[in-house]
């Protein structure tokens, strides 16, 4: 199985997460066990709606992560809708008859209506349904995906404070005076919902193959801290107001106007240290991209540095090379080693006849129909300069090196090159000579060109266009 990359499979654990969350409560309800409602005596119970909500929110998220942008629209729309007429019964203190829809309430602990959603939560749901309804725009932008992600911090960060207040109570930061409290674990997620909202976005940037602009994640940060400073501020605020009005005393709001302070410059802090990253992180990546981009341009070189300018076949470094490496491996398994060395015939008289420039191609057209005449892998051809090529030929027979060396010959007269300066033939030929050996620890590659050549001596002495052996 291949390894998800860890974005995809951190959304997909958080989906999981929440989809459980919501399916438990749910089977709470419906079977009295009384611990998935309400973890604690003392903390409120989720509503029914709530649960359904958190599994109808999993489900559009899931559909995200699925390429089903469609699905997650409506599901979205369905979750803010779910969220609005909860608000607007808190609101405007009418029935809508949302509250009761699937389940009959039995746990009435600090409920204003019962079964009914805290308005908290509500407005948590239609913050989450506007963000998926976006996200499930069919010409998803970048602008799209950044609102996200700020209503995706927004989420966190209204439910962080509530967490905040179970855990420090202060009640006032996870409930609306006498209205009906938000659960704990409705806080909890809330706070999965928010940090999947923000790596969704991300995803989602990858999806539609646009980069987010750098500064998405620092005003994302940003945003959450003004949001978590500012909520808990209020409901510090409040809470000190209500403890004023209980025992008829007058304090200085200290503690609250610091964490206003403190949390406006730590957001501030937070913004720029993770642009900072990120610009660091960037600059990280343009420097391997430059550093492949110098691999690359350095392998080409390498290449180019092997290979003959003007026909393109290896040249005599790389000839050089390769001999040292072919000598070596001949003589550690003992099986012979063949050079062909081919020379063309009067090319100095077809220069002074047709100029250099179609002496030029001439070499071209002869170097390329060498190469075309060897098939192994391990064959090898070579300009050696001017107008010799040289064929390296490992684990050949005398035999087999004939009929190559002929196949040559053959391949350059049916090129049919005119060469009316030459006293052999009326087209461009070429002559060859060749050595076969089985090599020992004292052959050098040296030796063997030198008979090479000794041969090709001999096939010019013997008038040329012909292959001869030392
Ligand atoms: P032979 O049949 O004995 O080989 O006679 P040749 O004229 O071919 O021999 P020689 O070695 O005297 O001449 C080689 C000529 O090859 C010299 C030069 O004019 C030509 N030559 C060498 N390199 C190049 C090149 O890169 N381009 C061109 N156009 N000509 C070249
Ligand atoms: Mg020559
Ligand atoms: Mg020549």
């Amino acid at each position: 199985m291949p390894i998800k990359k860890p974005l995809k499979l951190g959304i997909e654990i958080g989906i999981a997460i929440l989809l459980v969350l919501g399916l438990l409560v749910i089977l709470g309800w419906y079977t009295g066990i009384v611990i998935f409602i309400q973890i604690n005596p003392q903390f409120v119970p989720m509503q029914f709606n709530t649960a359904l909500g958190f599994v109808v929110t999993s489900l559009a998220m899931g559909a995200l992560v699925n390429h089903r942008r469609d699905i997650t629209k409506y599901t979205g729309l369905l979750v803010g809708i779910l969220g609005g007429m909860t608000l607007i019964q808190h609101i405007f203190g009418v029935n809508l008859y949302i509250d009761e829809l699937f389940m009959k309430h039995y746990i009435t602990m600090a409920t204003s209506a019962p079964g009914r959603m805290a308005p908290n939560t509500a407005l948590n749901f239609i913050l989450v349904g506007m963000t998926l309804f976006c996200l499930g725009q069919k010409k998803l932008t970048i602008n799209h995906l950044i609102f996200s992600s700020l209503l995706g911090s927004l989420t966190l960060g209204l439910s962080m404070v509530a967490l905040f207040g179970y855990m420090s109570r202060v009640e006032a930061a996870y409930s609306w005076g006498n209205l009906t409290k938000m659960a704990i674990h409705t806080a909890i997620g809330f706070m999965v919902v928010g940090v999947l909202l923000i790596l969704e976005t991300r995803m989602l940037s990858r999806q539609i193959r646009q980069k987010l602009p750098s500064f998405t994640l620092p005003i994302t940060f940003s945003f959450l801290g003004f949001i978590v400073t500012l909520s808990l501020w209020q409901a510090l605020y409040f809470s000190e107001l209500q403890i004023n009005r209980q025992y008829g005393i007058k304090t200085d709001n200290y503690v609250a106007t610091g964490i206003l302070i403190f949390g406006g410059l730590f957001s501030i802090l937070l913004g720029i240290a993770t642009w900072l990253a990120i610009k660091s992180q960037e600059q990280l990546q343009e420097n391997k991209l430059a550093q492949a981009q110098i691999v690359a341009l350095n392998q080409q070189l390498e290449k180019l540095s092997y290979l003959d300018g003007l026909t393109e076949i290896p040249n005599r470094r790389a000839f050089d090379i390769a001999i040292e490496r072919e000598l070596a491996r001949a003589v550690r398994y003992q099986y012979p080693i063949a050079i062909i060395f081919i020379d063309i015939d009067y090319f100095k008289a077809f220069n002074d006849y047709y100029g250099h420039q179609l002496g030029d191609a001439c070499l071209q057209l002869v170097a390329s129909a060498i190469s075309e005449v060897l098939h192994r892998k391990t064959d090898m051809v070579a300009r050696y300069g001017g107008e010799e090529f040289v064929m390296l030929l490992p684990d050949v027979n005398l035999e087999g090196v004939e009929k190559v060396a002929a196949m040559t010959l053959q391949a350059i007269a049916d090129l049919q090159i005119p060469h009316e300066a030459s006293k052999v033939s009326s087209y461009v030929t070429i002559s060859a000579g060749l050595s076969v050996c089985i090599p020992d620890n004292e052959t050098s590659p040296k030796a063997l060109v030198r008979l090479a050549d000794q041969a090709l001596y001999k096939a010019k002495m013997n008038g040329r266009n012909c292959i001869k052996t030392p």
